[in-house]
């Protein structure tokens, strides 16, 4: 039975990076007809927030990445201590005293020498008096894990054969100072006890699997399968890192994004499958193929959120939209005609409203000097209103035979008197909507 999890630290909203993770989790998850779990990582009091919490439940229910359950770090703070007290008792772990400062030195030195700033584990040369002196003067010491120095192997979903040289890596830190328990430790009693089959996250988390590897084992269980997928970047390459705060799903919704525009593009992204806009998720579920992603940093463009939530919209029936056609004041029995004008014209929702004003107040006429003549006439033929689908025919053909001109000399400065724009919906189907037009004065 497959087990997935998304496991955010509430410190912030989620932004595309994140969702990356998150999608995959999912995809894998309900792919397999398992069980996703929204892991919340809240062991830092301090930075996490409630309000990130609902906030990141929010998110992934406009994705529609529905949860099986909900776990919380904080809530298991006891599961903690029994597997910290698990590795004393297996004499894997040790109290370490250094101040920040002291290992900074030592990996300046270090380096200095041409070495790997890795922790030299002095702390394990200490007796239980130095310690207690030590304890006494500093307050409790961290915890840290003591890695077996040998080749930590596995073979990565993504990345494919990995061996790292477990010497290469410092003891991590998996308890603080203060007693809060970090990350690492309580990520791998979680994972283990859910019974997490798959673990997919980004690649700076590789020397992380490494170290953590080792630690469930120590505690007795198996490693799940791990993936790392690579990091996005901007679309030239450049690092995103910075700019994901800019990136956040909410900013996305309420730039107007639509959920499949995203989750088509992230689901496919980096991948060696085109991205094509998706509109069920069982299409997205059915496609998904983790081995497939690549291993060089991904390019993401936001700009390409635009043009697939374009196209979702417009194979939208009015009904998917109708909420946001009656908050426009459009009248009921206009909507279906405003939806079938608007649809093909506009990237997102918010597009709709620019459509509304044009047909209820009429545009701010666009008319060459040489028209002039021509478009004043036109005017005096242009039926009174109520306009519907057959005024433009029957207008254009009466300015017509008036005027002798037609096709594009004939169209296009109607269009624009009437529009103030070059181009835009068939305007048989927009004059029918146009409540006035300014041009006849
Ligand atoms: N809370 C961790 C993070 O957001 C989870 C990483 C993981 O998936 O294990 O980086």
């Amino acid at each position: 039975m497959t087990t997935t999890r998304f496991a955010p630290s509430p410190t912030g909203y989620i932004h595309v990076g994140n969702l990356r993770t998150a999608l995959m989790n999912y995809l894998i998850a309900r792919k397999s007809g398992g069980t996703f779990i929204l892991r919340i990582d809240d062991t830092d009091p301090e930075r996490s927030k409630e309000e990130y919490v609902d906030a990141i439940k929010q998110d992934l229910e406009w994705l529609g990445l529905q949860w099986d359950r909900v776990e919380r770090q904080s809530e298991r703070l006891d599961r903690y201590h029994a597997a910290a007290d698990e590795l004393r008792q297996n004499g894997r772990f040790y109290e370490a005293f250094e101040t920040p400062t002291e290992l900074d030195l030592k990996r300046k030195k270090q380096l200095n020498m041409g070495k790997p700033p890795v922790y030299d584990r002095a702390a394990l040369a200490l007796s239980d008096d130095e310690k207690a002196k030590l304890r006494a003067e500093r307050g409790d010491g961290v915890w840290r894990f003591k890695l077996d120095h040998e080749r930590i192997e596995w073979t990565d979903g993504i990345l494919g054969n990995i061996s790292i040289d477990a010497a290469s890596v410092s003891d991590p830190v998996l308890i603080r100072g203060d007693g809060q328990f970090l990350y690492t430790l309580a990520s791998v009693v979680d994972d283990t006890e859910m019974g997490v089959t798959h673990v997919v996250r980004g690649s700076d988390h590789v020397t992380n699997t490494a170290t953590q590897i080792q630690i469930i084992k120590a505690l007795g269980g198996t490693p799940p399968e791990f993936a790392h997928h690579s990091l996005l970047t901007g679309p030239q390459g450049e690092a995103l890192s910075k700019r994901l705060g800019t990136l956040a799903l909410r900013d996305l919704r309420e730039n107007g994004v639509q959920p499949f525009a995203l989750l088509s593009l992230m689901a496919r992204l980096g991948s060696s499958q085109p991205v094509e806009l998706r509109t069920e998720m069982a299409e997205l579920i059915e496609g998904f193929e983790v081995s497939q992603f690549g291993t060089a940093p991904t390019k993401f463009d936001v700009e390409d959120l635009y043009p697939l939530t374009a196209r979702y919209l417009h194979d939208q029936p009015l009904e998917a939209v109708r909420p946001h056609i009656d908050a426009l004041g459009v009248p009921a029995d206009k909507a279906q005609a405003f939806w079938d004008m608007a649809r093909e014209n506009i990237t997102t929702l918010a597009d709709l409203e620019t459509w509304w004003t044009l047909c209820r107040d009429g545009a701010d006429p666009l008319i060459a000097d040489e028209d002039a003549d021509f478009i004043a006439q036109a005017m005096t033929l242009l039926p009174e209103g109520p306009f519907d689908g057959e005024t433009w025919g029957t207008w254009t053909k009466a300015v017509k035979d008036a005027t002798g001109r037609k096709g594009k000399g004939l169209f296009m400065p109607l269009r624009k008197a009437v529009t103030g724009m070059e181009r835009g919906p068939d305007m048989s189907a927009l004059l029918a909507l146009m409540q006035t037009v300014r041009a006849r004065g």
